[in-house]
């Protein structure tokens, strides 16, 4: 193999105090590890993207820093971005540093052993490296079902994800700067990095528990997610409108010609149960279509907006720190 290529490690944290000191253990004796056997260079670092957290995760990353300065580095974020753009900032922030990216989960829920076979992949050509769980026995009950009803719902609508990949990824210097040219605002990065083509594949891990701490993604945050990715990936939803309003219409006929029969067969008081389970329902079926088109009409206010998607506060990296 020629001289070993420069990884980053891209690591968004949001209120992480209790897990970011056993993450960056474990992640500098991985890079170690990874160093010696010569797949990735001494420049390598590790970035932790602060998301505006409320607790003291910026100061522990500011001491990882000052401990090591040329291992660890920081973006701190002027607010609470959100995990996506959290994760775009510290890429948009390396990519010209190094050769390849990795971003991950800073509660250590997806496998650090899974960055050797990505490297590798990384070497053999792929500029894209997923990784997917293939297990979720760690999950709750609830968040699997809800997970993997998310991305069989994201195909059924048209948006093209990797079933069970989320935001544990290897990305190289070429596709970061593909990525940079994205200026959409309603960020999906797992439905966007597919957009952006070139060779790819997919490596294989056991999900794990948090190490510590709570998830950062409440339901309301999990549903506001997969609302977002549909609407952001497809104009399906719109579609669909067209097709229940074509459907209705014909039913409505239907019930036309049944009820001119009913009037003439004399019984018109019967009129009453169905006008009133009709106005239910249209009213329930344009509410519903409105709504799907407010959730466009609002996203395209925000992207005509072109407010920027996160602000940077501080960039703490030292490339030319000895090892
Ligand atoms: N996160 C973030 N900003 C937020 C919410 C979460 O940067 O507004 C980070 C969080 O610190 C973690 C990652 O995104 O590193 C994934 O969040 P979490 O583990 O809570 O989600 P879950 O695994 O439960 O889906
Ligand atoms: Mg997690």
């Amino acid at each position: 193999m020629s001289t070993p290529e420069i990884l980053y490690m891209v690591v968004p944290c949001y209120n992480e105090e209790e897990v970011l000191h056993e993450t960056a253990k474990r992640l500098k004796e991985k890079y170690q590890s990874l160093i010696e056997m010569e797949l990735i260079s001494e420049k390598s670092r590790v970035v932790f993207v602060n998301d505006g957290s409320k607790d003291k995760t910026w100061q522990i990353i500011q001491e990882l820093h000052a401990a090591d300065p040329a291992f660890f580095s920081g973006v701190n974020l002027a607010h609470n971005a959100g995990h996506q753009n959290a994760v775009l900032a510290g890429l948009m922030s390396v990519k010209e540093l190094c050769d390849m990216a990795i971003t991950m989960d800073a509660d250590l829920q997806d496998d650090i052993n899974t960055i050797d076979a990505m490297v590798e992949k990384y070497y053999e050509g792929n500029q894209v490296v997923y990784g997917v769980r293939s297990a979720r026995d760690t999950d709750t009950f609830f968040k699997k079902f809800t997970a993997e009803s998310f991305y069989k719902f994201m195909k059924v609508m048209g948006a093209d994800v990797v079933y069970n990949h989320a935001d544990f990824r290897l990305m190289s210097r070429r596709v970061l700067a593909e990525l940079a040219n994205f200026k959409e605002v309603n960020l999906f990065l797992r439905g966007m990095v597919p957009l952006i083509g070139f060779q790819s594949c997919s490596v294989y891990y056991e999900r794990a528990e948090r190490f510590a701490g709570e998830s950062k993604y409440p339901l309301k945050k999990m549903l506001a997610f997969a609302i977002n990715g549909i609407t952001s990936f497809s104009t399906k939803p719109l579609k669909l409108i067209t097709t229940v309003g074509i459907v209705m219409s014909i039913l409505s006929v239907i019930a036309f010609i049944w009820a001119f029969i009913v009037k003439i067969a004399g019984h018109s008081e019967l009129g009453w149960s169905s006008t009133m389970c009709s106005i239910w329902l249209i009213g329930g079926l344009q509410l519903l279509g409105l709504g799907i088109i407010g959730e466009y009409v609002g996203k395209i206010y925000a992207e005509v907006k072109q407010r920027p998607r996160y602000i940077i506060a501080d960039f703490i990296n030292d490339t030319d720190a000895d090892i």
